[in-house]
């Protein structure tokens, strides 16, 4: 399938894949009640690109963990494919800032742990699509090496290749590259972009970078100063495939200087 095709296929008329109405969400803590969320509104097309960009404590980890059915929001409600998050679900695969692999475990056993982790077995057609997957992020020939014989970059790979294991219709991504270089951290995001264009799917991309966040997403959403709202949601109407190229489209400086406005603190 050519990548126009696979936009042209967005299945928008299927309702939203990730849909949050007035949801909050307060801690208790030791000094009391943190409200992190406050009455949080936004949803998601299938196979839409969403980047959240906000200062730090905002409550964006917190968005992507009631997504990802790690905790429960305290007020409001959020839908995943039309049904309320009732716990973590095999179609939802995650990327962390830190890849957080099992250092005792080869690059292939890191990638296939979660079925381990679920079912107690691995078969050889797990190994065989877990090294499929590998040469995809670039790690074609890596399967038996342990995390510590690769770079950051390469171990980050081996935790999106993890998340993509099973082809979840949901990928969340928490800061996902903002422990590499900046080389580093740009051809992943165009290698990111190529996976999602070849396999759609719904991506929720939290980044520090505007300019990531720009040029990788369908929409940005800006969160505010906690407790986190959204303040913008703005549609990047820059053409795809995306690539090199599209870092010196003018629009995107246009884009970046908008949320950037957006960003700077007000004192
Ligand atoms: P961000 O990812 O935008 O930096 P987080 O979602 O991690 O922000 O955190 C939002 C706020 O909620 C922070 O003040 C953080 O300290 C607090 N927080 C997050 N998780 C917990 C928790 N489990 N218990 C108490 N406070 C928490
Ligand atoms: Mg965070």
């Amino acid at each position: 399938m050519g990548q126009a095709a696979a936009f042209a296929e967005r299945p928008r008329a299927l309702g939203p894949s990730i849909r949050f109405e007035n949801t909050g969400q307060v801690f208790q803590t030791d000094e009391g009640p943190l409200e992190a969320l406050r009455g949080v509104n936004f949803a998601m097309d299938h196979h839409e690109f969403v980047a959240v960009l906000g200062p730090s404590g905002c409550g964006k980890s917190t968005l992507l963990r009631i997504i990802a059915g790690l905790i429960a929001p305290t007020s409001g409600r959020v839908d995943v494919f039309g049904k309320p998050v009732t716990g973590p679900r095999d179609d939802i695969g995650i990327v962390f800032q830190a890849p957080t692999l099992l250092s005792w475990a080869s690059v292939e056993d890191n990638v296939v742990f979660p079925i381990r982790h679920k079912t107690g077995r691995v078969g050889e057609a797990d190994r065989a699509r877990a090294r499929d997957i590998l040469a995809s992020v670039g790690l074609e020939g890596f399967s038996k090496r342990m995390p510590d014989e690769l770079s950051g970059g390469m171990q980050q790979r081996v935790g999106i290749a993890r998340a993509l294991l099973m082809d979840p219709d949901i990928l969340l991504m928490d800061e996902p590259f903002s422990a590499l270089d900046a080389l580093t951290r740009e051809e992943l995001g165009f290698e990111l972009l190529k996976i999602w264009e070849a396999r759609p799917k719904t991506v929720l991309f939290i980044t520090h970078s505007i300019a990531e966040a720009v040029l990788l997403a369908d929409r940005v959403l800006v969160m505010s100063e906690r407790p986190g709202r959204i303040i913008e949601d703005l549609a990047i109407d820059l053409p795809r495939p995306r690539g090199i190229e599209t870092t010196t489209d003018n629009r995107m400086h246009d884009y970046a200087a908008h949320l950037r406005s957006l960003l700077v603190k007000r004192h």
